[in-house]
């Protein structure tokens, strides 16, 4: 049994607790018979010799007593069992070598080193030699039952994890990127290809009703009796009663030339050369009348902007049709009904291109989502729910590294948004527009940049709740 080397290389100790290793702990050689000899043949006194001899005994009692009291130390030695949980807890949490460096002093003695392994819940047995053993033996133990110990650790894991069923799994799309306010604003001004999904919610400020909120249409429609009010937009149906749709129309015509701060926004991101398409699910056109290009824009549900007859297949103007809609009346092709000989209930009745129930979405958006979900760089979801397929999943089709915004009435919790801005579209931008500074004041009317606005952050999930504040 040896002195640590404060220059021995590679040792283990050295490597897990480098103060106990450095630390030169010596320990006195232990007399030889021929250091007693030597010591006899130097002093043949008889005398000399009892008294040595005496000394000896004395010595050896002392020694006797020394050692019984360590060993009354370690068999009287009573468990901390406060100190046992926090050492394991440690040893699990942060590993052997953190648990050496924190709870071993530079300057440790046998028994704090004793007193560790016996808190460690040790057997007292591994001590039966505590007397004779080094510091530095000691600490061998201690590091070689503390490595046998975390590989108990870690194989109960192994085992834990075996254990546990096998669950279904369950498609969370809970975001997996860093993201907030700050980055969605620089994203806007770094952008050069934005998505942008439309819905109802963006045109409510201008008295369009919504479909599916409480004082949308749906809801209006409600009076009529319907089985589902949905039957209104159903395309078997127009066909057997346009009047139906014709007497409920006007709910949903677009006012003329108006159009929101939400509009006037995505115009400006047209203008800034950053928008890759709109693709928008309200039928008022108001992206048109906004300036949203023809090729930027794809009404997914169609639009008022143009109708056709159902019979010649004649294309009209919206417009044209509007003041039919408005009297709740049903307008008629003229080219049919001047040759008409046998009229059906549907015969050259005009019907706006919005996409019926029962009626395929228009081919361009076909033909551009291939494209357009691989395109882009940036998506912001306005004013939706999200509630209508196909354009509903189109955020589930978009890769990962594309962070996806959402600006809405309510939070869509479980739709994989990387951020969620909360409150009415038109504040939001208006909000938006201001912190990015006047490059992105927005051209409309209801454009203030004196106005003040409130947000919180409410949850883990970058969601935040925006208003205008007075
Ligand atoms: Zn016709």
């Amino acid at each position: 049994m040896g002195e640590v080397q404060s220059n021995s290389q590679g040792s283990l100790l050295r490597e897990l607790s480098p103060a106990i290793f450095y630390k030169n702990i010596n320990r006195q050689p232990p007399s030889t018979l021929d250091h007693k000899k030597a010591l006899l043949q130097k002093n043949n006194n008889q005398l000399n010799q009892i008294q040595q001899q005496q000394q000896q005994q004395q010595q050896q009692q002392q020694q006797y007593t020394h050692a019984h009291l360590q060993n009354l130390f370690i068999k009287n030695f009573v468990i901390d069992s406060e100190k046992q949980q926090e050492y394991q807890e440690y040893i699990k949490n942060n590993g052997i070598k953190e648990f050496l460096n924190n709870y071993l002093p530079s300057t440790v003695s046998k028994k704090q080193l004793a007193e560790i392994l016996l808190n460690l819940g040790y057997s007292k047995i591994l001590l039966q030699d505590y007397v004779i053993l080094t510091n530095k033996e000691m600490v061998i133990i201690l590091v070689k039952l503390l490595q046998e110990q975390h590989q108990i650790y870690e194989d109960e894991e192994k085992e834990k994890l075996k254990s546990i069923p096998k669950q279904p799994i369950i498609y969370q799309k809970i975001p997996t990127m860093q993201y907030d306010l700050q980055k969605f604003l620089q994203d806007l001004c770094l952008s050069t290809k934005i998505m942008v999904i439309t819905g109802a919610g963006i045109s409510t400020s201008l008295g369009i009703p919504d479909f599916r909120s409480n004082q949308g249409l749906y809801t209006q429609l409600k009076k009529l009796n319907l089985s589902d009010p949905q039957l209104v937009f159903n395309y078997e149906m127009f066909k057997k009663t346009p009047d139906l749709f014709y007497g409920n129309a006007h709910l949903v015509l677009p006012p003329d030339g108006q159009y929101t701060l939400l509009h006037a926004f995505l115009k400006l991101i047209q203008d800034k050369g950053k928008l890759l398409r709109n693709y928008t699910q309200n039928i008022d056109n108001l992206e048109s009348v906004a300036g949203i290009e023809h090729s930027k824009l794809i009404q997914c549900h169609g639009s008022f902007a143009t109708a056709t007859c159902l019979t010649c297949k004649l294309k009209f103007q919206g417009p044209k049709i509007y003041d039919h809609i408005r009297k709740k009346q049903v307008p008629r092709c003229s080219s049919c009904w001047t040759n008409i000989q046998e009229a059906t209930i549907d015969h050259g009745v005009i019907k706006p291109d919005i996409t019926f129930f029962g009626e395929d979405l228009p081919d361009v958006f076909h033909k551009k989502i291939p494209f357009d979900k691989n395109e882009c760089d940036l998506v912001i979801v306005c004013g939706t729910s999200l509630k209508v397929e196909p354009v509903a999943s189109i955020i589930d089709e978009i890769p990962g590294k594309v962070p996806k915004i959402l600006i809405n009435k309510d939070p869509l919790p479980d739709r994989g948004f990387n951020l969620s801005l909360i409150g009415f579209c038109d504040e939001i931008v208006g909000f938006l527009a201001k912190v990015l500074g006047s490059d992105w004041d927005i051209p409309h009317i209801d454009y203030n940049k004196e106005q003040n606005y409130s947000w919180v952050k409410t949850d883990l999930y970058n969601t935040y709740h925006i208003n205008k504040r007075n």
